[in-house]
């Protein structure tokens, strides 16, 4: 007898960015010296107090579950940085979950029926499109390439392809994998689409820290934004804690109530002493996170640099820390022969649904980049 597996898993694949961070994993394990610019990982260390909070609150006895939407002092927290970004909230309208991507997931299964309309803009980080596939909805997409990635300019294209069908939009800015960061006129057009036709729009900040002089707006600060905004946040990038599996989401108290019911039947709740860490990373951590920022800023220019000094001209992200090339139109190809011939990992733009491009995540040093960028070089892959 043979498993029969469910249509749901069927529709999708593996995550390309954990696939292609897999296979140069499983390369280096064999002793090829690899240059990873594959997945989106900051290179820092946790900071230190961050995890000498977490140590402290394994030693405390916090070991057992957590209630299950989290920890109150954290889910307060929380709210006063949500405040701070101009969202008016307070801890019932936070949920913590065991990083963003399960924060993702539940919103999208809370939200996404059967045949519900879920707009993406292209190029999108991977899991959008899984998620909607996962919650049984169907996808339309706005192409931003065409628009040096920018979304103000796409404004008309999304003008054509939402309508009162649609029941929900993601925007992420600053964006994986572009590195854009979408301007005030261009969320405030989001809004106005949004309120026409009545539909909900999930706001990924999940790079909202790193950006290099113009600030993110939060989608949910704008008004009439409030209660049709699902506001998505984690502790993965901005404070390097992606191993610790702590994000969050935040919205109307029926949202959090709804999916609630979905961590507490799944996950039941982030890991407990997590959450303390949680707490030290939002108080105490400003200097950390702006090293962070500045290595990455340095990082983006020499990148930058070393593209144009190759007739490779790409507009300068504004956050995050990726990149966007343009590659041959196979980029499929193009990237496994980076991989197999140069040793380098990238993923391919085609993922992302943006044909055509290889994404590079610039979360490596200095030296690893001048390395990736001469083996390109070697293999005439630019
Ligand atoms: N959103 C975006 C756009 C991301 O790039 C990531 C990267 N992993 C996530 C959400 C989720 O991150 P995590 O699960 O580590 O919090
Ligand atoms: N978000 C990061 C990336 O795009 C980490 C991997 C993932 O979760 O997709 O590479």
């Amino acid at each position: 007898m043979s498993m029969d597996f469910a249509d749901r898993v069927q529709r999708v694949s593996p995550s390309a960015t954990i696939s292609i961070g897999n296979a140069a994993s499983a390369l280096e394990a064999d002793g090829v010296d690899v240059v990873d610019l594959s997945v989106g990982e900051p290179d820092f260390p946790t900071p230190e107090n961050v995890i000498e909070a977490g140590k402290e609150a394994i030693d405390a006895g916090h070991t057992g579950y957590a209630p299950s939407p989290g920890v109150p002092a954290l889910r307060e927290e929380i709210a006063d940085k949500l405040r701070a970004d101009g969202l008016d909230y307070g801890a019932e309208n936070v949920m913590v979950t065991p990083g963003g991507k399960q924060a993702l997931y539940e919103i999208f299964q809370t939200i996404v029926d059967d045949g519900d309309e879920v707009v993406l803009l292209d190029p999108a980080w991977v899991s959008y499109e899984a998620m909607t596939k996962l919650a049984g909805g169907s996808l339309s997409r706005v192409d931003l390439a065409p628009h040096g990635f920018a979304l103000e300019p796409a404004l008309d294209d999304l003008v054509e392809t939402v309508s009162d069908d649609t029941t929900l939009l993601v925007v992420n800015s600053p964006s994986n994998p572009t590195g854009a960061v979408y301007s005030d006129a261009a969320l405030e057009g989001v809004r106005d689409l949004a309120v026409d036709h009545d539909f909900t729009v999930i706001s990924d900040e999940i790079y909202k820290e790193v950006t290099y002089g113009t600030e993110a707006t939060s989608l949910g600060s704008l008004s009439g934004m409030a209660d049709r905004t699902v506001t998505l946040n984690g502790f993965s990038k901005a404070y390097s804690m992606t191993g610790w599996r702590l994000g969050y989401f935040a919205g109307p108290e029926e949202l959090i109530s709804q999916a609630g019911k979905l961590q507490s039947h799944s996950v039941t709740c982030a890991t407990h002493f997590v959450q303390y860490a949680g707490i030290e990373a939002l108080r105490n951590t400003d200097d950390a996170v702006t090293e962070m920022r500045e290595a990455f800023r340095e990082r983006r220019d020499l990148l930058c640099n070393l593209l144009a000094d190759r007739g490779i001209d790409v507009p300068k992200p504004e956050g995050a820390f990726y990149l966007m090339i343009p590659v041959a139109d196979d980029d499929q190809s193009w990237c496994e022969r980076a991989i197999e011939e140069a040793h380098v990992a990238t993923v391919p733009g085609s993922a992302f649904g943006a044909p055509g491009y290889a994404r590079i995540s610039y979360a490596a040093s200095a030296d690893r980049l001048e390395e990736a960028v001469s083996r390109f070089d070697d293999e005439r892959l630019l």
